[in-house]
């Protein structure tokens, strides 16, 4: 089968041009004008459409075991929520915790998403003690082509490593050439203010982010930088979600750290004051690290444009209004996430690009071809060019509508950006070759996602 988009505006991280693309199975092979289509070719006409490279979500959570209960996605559900929105590739949080065997671990999260996934997909491989074993599994798990690992310093004694395994964790993956991404907070600094809060009565979602203020988050993300900095290996902070933490990664940069910075969707959108709504509705702005006071957010979108801001990503978590009520009584029980897969590449290109806030070209960076780079993906997937993967979004910059959880392919029963309006969507989204969504439509292939093998690429 063959496929032929006509007439669109192809943007890249670094070019516009107006052509034609065309994929003989599930690669590009021509790009040009006036290109010839074979009989039984499926053509689109993106006559006024933009064209991108398919988008990539660089951390996802769908199977995720986490303060006793589950996330409520599968592969099957979150794979066409990120389809619809335009994200072609994702890569998921392998979480197994302290308790777990990590190989173990790694084959179960592996079993949950092969042929289910709708889109391609990857993982980073958590890390969450360094025992005897840790070494061999972790190169067998490099082998098998999760050439990326997380780091948690937070959530003491649950996914939560001691400096000790950082450093270990770290010496290990400069030998093997892994990227490490990490949640930089002070896990003891965060326990410590928890009990105090509570003690003094403070139980509200409210006070969920005066328990890890912006300090916690910058001593963790400089408390990584000189690790880095220490064992010359490369990381990637991720949600990092306010001006301190900023400069702290900005400043490593600066003195040449191998530090590469992420931000998610409701960091850019969403502040503190959503976790201070009463009740439920505060409970459904809970994530960490935490939504922050407003002005953080221009800091944010700035160094986004700057490139200072490598990718932006999700944290897609979604627990429903009944989990986050686990929470009542105590800010500490309530499940950390607020979805995104589904919304991301809309609200950052309605809210950056339209807004004047990011460049054409900056936006396809930021959400698709940088994540790429960093995990070993490119030029595979992250570009339109000749044989790269024909995972491809046209984008109608015409569309309008609204978010709402009533119209959402994400398993959840609200949405964090409920009633915001969106300023385009994908029309057309393929996934290596083939129609997956029109117009907000799931049309495709359940199951037809790959897991994708990735080369350690950060010596
Ligand atoms: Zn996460």
């Amino acid at each position: 089968m063959a496929l032929l988009i006509r007439n669109g505006e192809i943007v890249t991280e670094g070019s516009r041009l107006r052509a034609d693309i065309y994929a003989e199975g599930e690669t590009i092979t021509a790009i040009g004008n006036n290109l010839a289509a074979a009989p039984g070719t499926e053509v689109i006409d993106a006559s006024g459409k933009l064209i991108f490279p398919g988008f990539i979500d660089p951390h996802v959570h769908i199977y995720l075991p986490f303060m006793g209960t589950f996330a409520k996605d599968t592969h099957e559900t979150a794979s066409i929520a990120a389809l619809v929105g335009g994200t072609t590739t994702y890569i998921e949080m392998c979480c197994p915790n302290r308790n777990d065997d990590a190989l173990e671990g790694y084959e179960l999260w592996k079993s949950r998403a092969a042929g289910k996934s709708a889109c391609d997909y990857a993982f980073h491989m958590s890390v969450t003690k360094f025992v005897n074993e840790t070494e061999s599994q972790l190169r067998e798990i490099v082998a098998d082509g999760s050439a990326s690992f997380k780091i948690f310093l937070a959530y003491k004694n649950f996914f939560g490593v001691d400096d000790g395994e950082m450093y270990q964790t770290l010496e290990l993956a400069k030998r093997l050439g892994v990227i490490v991404t990490a949640h930089c907070e002070n896990a003891e600094l965060v326990a410590r203010l928890q009990q105090k809060l509570l003690a003094e009565g403070r139980i509200g979602p409210e006070w969920h982010e005066p328990s890890r203020p912006e300090s916690v988050e910058a001593e963790g993300t400089g408390r990584l930088a000189t690790f880095l900095e220490n064992t010359g290996a490369t990381g990637y902070v991720v949600h990092l979600s306010c001006e301190k933490a900023l400069r702290a990664a900005v400043d490593a940069k600066s003195r040449g750290v191998k530090i590469h910075v992420e931000s998610v969707l409701p960091h850019f959108l969403l502040d503190k004051s959503h976790a201070e709504l009463p009740g439920v509705e505060g409970m459904k702005h809970v994530m960490s690290p935490p939504l922050r006071a407003k002005r953080n957010l221009d800091v944010l979108w700035k160094a986004l444009a700057a490139g200072d801001i490598d990718t932006v990503g999700t944290d897609h978590c979604p627990f429903d209004a009944e989990q986050k009520l686990m929470g009542k009584d105590s800010f500490v029980n309530i499940p950390n996430g607020i979805p995104g897969i589904e919304d991301r590449v809309n609200l950052l290109y309605t809210q950056g690009v339209k807004r004047g806030r990011l460049d054409l070209e900056r936006f396809v960076d930021a959400a698709s071809t940088r994540a790429a780079k960093l995990f070993g993906l490119y030029p595979r997937k992250g570009t339109v060019a000749v044989g790269s993967d024909a995972d491809l979004v046209v984008y109608d910059t015409n569309y309008r509508g609204v978010i709402s959880a009533k119209s959402q392919y994400t398993n959840n029963d609200y949405n964090a950006f409920e009633g915001v309006e969106i300023e385009g969507r994908p029309s057309v989204v393929t996934v290596r070759g083939k129609v997956q969504v029109r117009d907000g439509k799931f049309v495709g292939e359940r199951g037809r996602g790959r897991m994708l093998k990735r080369e350690p690429s950060h010596f």
